[in-house]
């Protein structure tokens, strides 16, 4: 069993800015991760949008926030949450590997992807349906791949995809995309990105492997002949772990100017919290708030 001052689930950006003020405001804590160090900034091809940076790539700018850590010497504690619960004013964490208490709980766990619910959807994931460009698009070099989503991750990993792979099939079930204007611009310029819009996909076939998917648009149906399916159509946010009740907005946790919750010492930055804008700028901003409203409170 540890005992901290604040204990930070996740970390990605969120996380490891509210570490990293913590550090520098010399607040004991612990910053907890179940799997990688930066959380989807790894899992990101380009990141043009932040500030500072005029363009980079999303895994090296996880390895600049480790970096960071490093420096600021803040330990990563490598274990998996399972369950949060509060009792006498302290908060008792399960994980896989150990247990923790801390006075104050930092939510930092981000959002899981959406499946498309289609039947068979879970025999394809790693064989052929993937949430991850970055890391699966490799394996598809030459070969056609279909996306789905009209988002600014969908457009962002369809323009990554389309300069490795033969074609992208690009579907969205509008006609419209959801994302920046510049991004809509570059795919509709790209050669071998192609659009079918409004198209929803009704159905995944393939032996081991998916092989074939099939869209529908109003009465028209069609089917494409696919290695890959890179899913892109929206995130749960991860707080299944937390076992007493908070304010939540559409399942995301209702914070208040301070990132604290409806529930006393329990804080939740970037995405996991109810926003408009979900970015590693504004996921930042959070962590900085939520370490600096601890570090005020802890002083007067
Ligand atoms: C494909 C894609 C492209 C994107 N492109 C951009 C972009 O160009 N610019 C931009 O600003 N934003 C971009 N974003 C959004 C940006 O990545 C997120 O807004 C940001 O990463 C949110 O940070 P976070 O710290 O809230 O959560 P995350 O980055 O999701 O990190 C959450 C961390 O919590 C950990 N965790 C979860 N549950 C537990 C648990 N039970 N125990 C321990 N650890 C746990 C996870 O492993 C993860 O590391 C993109 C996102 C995606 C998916």
């Amino acid at each position: 069993m540890k005992e901290t001052k604040v204990f930070i689930v996740g970390s990605g950006p969120s996380g490891i800015t509210a570490a990293i003020y913590l550090k520098r405001a010399g607040i004991p804590f612990i910053l907890c991760e179940k799997s990688m160090v930066g959380g989807k900034v790894a899992l990101t091809a380009k990141v043009d949008n932040y500030p500072g940076f005029t363009s980079i790539d999303g895994v090296e700018l996880a390895l600049n926030l480790q970096e960071q850590l490093k420096q600021n010497e803040i330990k990563v504690t490598y274990d998996t949450i399972q369950s949060i619960h509060k009792e006498n004013e302290l908060f008792y964490l399960e994980g896989n590997k150990d247990q923790y208490i801390a006075k104050y709980v930092i939510l930092a766990t981000g959002t899981k992807e959406k499946g498309l619910g289609l039947d068979n959807e879970e025999k394809f994931y790693g064989k052929g349906i993937s949430f991850c460009a970055i890391c699966d698009g490799a394996l598809y070099k030459n070969k056609d791949v279909a996306l789905v989503g009209g988002g600014n991750s969908a457009l962002e990993e369809a323009l990554y995809l389309a300069n490795i792979v033969n074609k992208v099939y690009l579907i969205h079930r509008r006609d419209e995309f959801r994302g920046d204007l510049t991004l809509v611009n570059k795919v509709k310029d790209k050669d071998n990105i192609i659009l079918y819009t409004p198209y929803i996909i009704n159905k995944l076939s393939g032996t081991n492997h998916l092989e074939e998917i099939q869209i529908v648009s109003n009465e028209e149906v069609e089917s494409l002949s696919v290695s890959a399916l890179f899913i892109y159509i929206g995130y749960i946010p991860t707080l299944e772990m937390l076992k007493e009740d908070i304010l939540l907005d559409n399942g995301y946790a209702v914070v208040d100017e301070n990132m604290m919750t409806s529930l006393p010492n329990l804080y939740a930055i970037g995405d996991v919290r109810k926003k408009n804008l979900r970015q590693i700028v504004t996921a930042i901003n959070d962590g900085a708030i939520a370490s600096y409203a601890i570090g005020k409170r802890e002083n007067e």
